[in-house]
């Protein structure tokens, strides 16, 4: 089988009720980068990258497409090598390897159509066939009500089944931030998992100091506490506090997870598939983490593209620790507004309950409305 072509698809929609983390940028707008990659056996491929979208579509047709028409797409780890190897001399991180990943999730979904089998058969098997999810929502909007917006939102999660949530930090005060945890933990009540994200925005004290307080309200992790950057800090604030720290979300490939893991920096480590270097190279930091008995966790904030390969990535990772009854890697299910991700699939990727089927259907097991992309297409 030969590639023939590589189409990105560039999507954008506007967000009607903005909101934003502690990072400050109001979401206005929602973007996608799809990536369609055709083949002369009439078999395509889909990927997602993360990032803006523009900076991707760039990436992706001039820098990677080039590369790999004529490729098999069975290889994919030697496409995924000598991708990574045109693009080293400008910069390993980032961008490029968000369009690496969106290239390797569409080779996976050829490769698993071809064979007619999932994509989580293809890496090893399903440890579960279906995937916990936790709803991330939780954002500020109305800073006039934050607390009672909170509740509710909260409140709405739990009453769509969902078993765990996740929420944002970084109000710019410890005292606003508590205020605010404790409203969402008394609107769910004790039995429902509850992690925060500060999206990086406290320095090492702050990050211990609110992490203590965080604790009593029995937070399962504490996401992004500090910089991404500063690794050691990450170090000390894991060190200190008994809660688990998490984060990665903003890390890339097996060589940049290698620090923090053999820093022991952080007690969840979260690759993006979708950023961090696709299907190929996220299971080869799950089982560096592995080796380190640290748990994978993967961030996901995509279209049902990203989403579907997430899905099938989680139902491949091994327990961490196994034992009788384990507490298996959560699914990030993102709740903020985003047709790409409850539109782009004719194939539901829907919770019952707070628990999401592997699919079953050859590649990533979603047939993709192509009415969607032409729907939401930046001219
Ligand atoms: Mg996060």
């Amino acid at each position: 089988m030969k590639i023939t072509d590589v189409i990105s698809h560039q999507l954008s929609v506007n967000v009607d009720e903005p909101f934003t983390s502690s990072r400050g940028w109001f979401y206005k707008t929602k973007g996608a980068l799809v990536v369609e990659v055709r083949t002369d056996e009439g078999i395509t491929g889909w990927g997602d990258c993360y990032g803006p979208s523009a900076v991707c579509k760039s990436i992706v047709d001039t820098l990677l497409k080039p590369s790999i028409i004529a490729k098999d797409p069975f290889d994919v780890e030697v496409i995924w090598e000598a991708l990574y190897n045109k693009v080293k001399d400008y910069g390993l991180t980032g961008m490029t390897i968000s369009g690496i990943s969106g290239v390797d999730i569409a080779l996976w979904d050829i490769i698993g159509k071809a064979c007619k089998q999932p994509i989580h058969k293809l890496i090893g098997g399903a440890f579960r066939t279906k995937v916990e999810a936790y709803a991330t929502g939780l954002y500020f909007k109305n800073m006039e009500r934050l607390n009672e917006e909170a509740a509710e939102e909260a409140r709405g999660y739990v009453e769509q089944g969902f078993r765990a949530l996740k929420m944002k930090i970084g109000l710019g005060s410890i005292k606003k931030d508590l205020d605010r945890v404790a409203a969402v933990r008394d609107a769910i009540g004790p039995d429902v998992k509850l992690m925060v994200d500060a999206n990086h925005c406290f320095n090492v004290p702050q990050a211990i100091n609110i992490g203590r307080e965080l604790e009593k309200f029995d937070v399962r992790w504490f996401e992004e506490p500090v910089s991404p950057e500063d690794l050691d800090g990450y170090v000390e604030v894991s060190r200190r506090l008994d809660m688990a720290v998490a984060g990665g979300e903003n890390e890339f490939t097996k060589f940049g997870f290698r620090e923090i893991l053999a820093k022991r920096a952080m007690d969840i480590i979260q690759p993006d598939v979708c950023a961090a270097g696709g299907i190929t190279e996220c299971k080869k930091i799950a089982a560096l983490a592995q080796a380190h008995s640290v748990q994978c966790i993967p961030h996901a904030w995509g279209t049902a593209i990203g989403l579907a390969a997430t899905i099938h990535f989680l139902a491949s990772l091994p327990e961490c620790p196994p034992c009788l009854v384990p507490m298996p890697p959560m699914l990030e299910y993102e709740q903020t507004f985003n047709p790409f991700r409850d539109r782009l699939s004719q194939t539901s990727l829907t919770h019952t309950k707070g628990f999401v089927d592997v699919p079953t259907a050859p590649g990533l097991g979603i047939e993709i409305d192509r009415k969607i992309l032409d729907q939401y297409r930046v001219a």
